[in-house]
């Protein structure tokens, strides 16, 4: 049971500031005063995110008492390849750099998949208990970017959690992929509070394509394309917290200055929501429905639908670099192969289910994407 005062916004810590390749120490100082003196409270970082415990222990953790602040950190040894004891030292080595004693809240860093099997392996689930009980941080959770079939079994399987991360936003809250609508209905049906993650789907919804950004300004001119999509997290039942990876001091106040005193949606700005995700379904896009029956024969293991996905993203925000990181996702995340691996046996368009040139899509996405950003985790 959580009974903690939690603010509806949390600052995700994944995409701080930068000076070159350091992360700008003075500028997130900045950011963390202005979100604490909003009345906000809660910092999300992870042993994975490269420098980022360092920098919230210089800007927060060193700078404001320890019963002022909630911050949440994550167990994620799939990604440095950490197993046995090596895989336990993450979380100490977590609040060694974040400075603290003990974390207010510790997740299992993107369960789902093969992932699951990494932290089933290992016991980390046992483990993190023992953990929690030894008082290394208060609630245990676990953040998934999984189907609604998986989260569906780690929550039957994992009563023990007390809180789930999730990726929620209203431009895939149908989609076949991300299946953020049945994710949110999955847990809401087993009543754990939940902490959303990539409202603004990597910042592509801060520039969403011109039709749906008329809807919003149309409606509200002075308001960012940013403030739906979080507002439209911020405003669903059950929802703890939304967070948001702000990584300058413009971003923050564009943030706070919706968030603050947020009680939720009027109809009215509901019914522009509604206008505006017409207005995507209207644009032309791969009518891939992730049922991945031709995961089932590619002798390659390429990430078909998930690169369906990101040629998507592309077409509809024209982000290469956000697109490109939904590629990345869709084969390290799930260990599948990039579409330049493909070796165009066409057994995948034997079975498509939408009968899909999947070979010329693929090839769409070598050229849009190249060979693949070998950095992204
Ligand atoms: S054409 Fe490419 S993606 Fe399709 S089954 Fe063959 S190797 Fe896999
Ligand atoms: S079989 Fe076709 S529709 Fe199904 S996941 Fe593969 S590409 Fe998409």
């Amino acid at each position: 049971m959580i009974n903690e005062t939690i603010g509806k916004l949390g600052f995700g810590l994944m995409r701080l500031p930068k000076n070159g390749e350091e992360i700008d120490v003075e500028q997130t100082k900045r950011m963390v005063d202005l979100f604490m003196d909003a009345g906000f409270n809660y910092f999300d970082t992870a042993w994975a995110y490269e420098g980022s415990e360092e920098a919230i222990r210089k800007a927060l953790v060193e700078r404001y008492p320890r019963d002022s602040f909630y911050i949440a950190s994550k167990h994620a040894g799939w990604i440095a390849g950490k197993e046995g004891d090596e895989a336990l030292k993450l979380l100490d080595e977590s609040l060694e750099r974040a400075g603290l004693e003990y974390f207010d809240f510790y997740l299992i860093h993107n369960a789902g998949e093969w992932r699951t099997g990494y932290f089933d392996r290992n016991d980390l689930w046992s483990w993190a208990l023992e953990q929690k009980q030894a008082s290394k941080f208060k609630h245990l959770g676990f953040s998934a970017h999984a189907t609604a079939e998986e989260l569906e079994q780690l929550l039957t399987d994992h009563p023990e959690m007390e809180f789930v991360q999730l990726q929620l936003n209203y431009a895939d809250w149908e989609n076949p992929v991300i299946q953020s609508r049945r994710c949110y209905e999955v847990a809401r049906k087993h009543n754990i509070p939940i902490i959303v993650m990539e409202p603004v789907k990597g910042g592509m919804l801060a520039t969403p394509p011109a039709s749906v950004e008329k809807e919003f300004h149309d409606f509200a001119p002075e308001l960012s394309c940013a403030s739906w999509a979080v507002r439209f997290a911020a405003d669903l039942e059950g929802v703890m917290c939304v967070l948001s990876g702000m990584s300058n001091v413009e971003q923050m106040e564009d943030n706070l200055s919706y968030m603050k005193g947020f009680t939720g949606f009027t109809e009215e700005e509901r019914a522009v929501l509604a206008k505006a995700r017409e207005e995507l379904d209207k644009i032309d896009l791969i009518s891939c429905t992730a049922c991945d029956y031709c995961a089932k024969v590619c002798p390659v293991n390429v990430a078909i639908s998930r690169t369906m996905y990101a040629i998507n993203c592309y077409r509809l925000y024209e982000n290469l670099e956000s697109a490109r990181h939904q590629e990345n996702l869709g084969t390290a995340l799930y260990g599948k192969k990039f579409a330049r691996e493909c070796i165009k046996c066409g057994k995948c368009e034997e079975v498509c289910t939408q009968h899909l040139k999947i070979r010329e899509h693929l090839q769409e996405a070598v050229d849009l994407f190249g060979s693949g950003a070998p950095e992204e985790k």
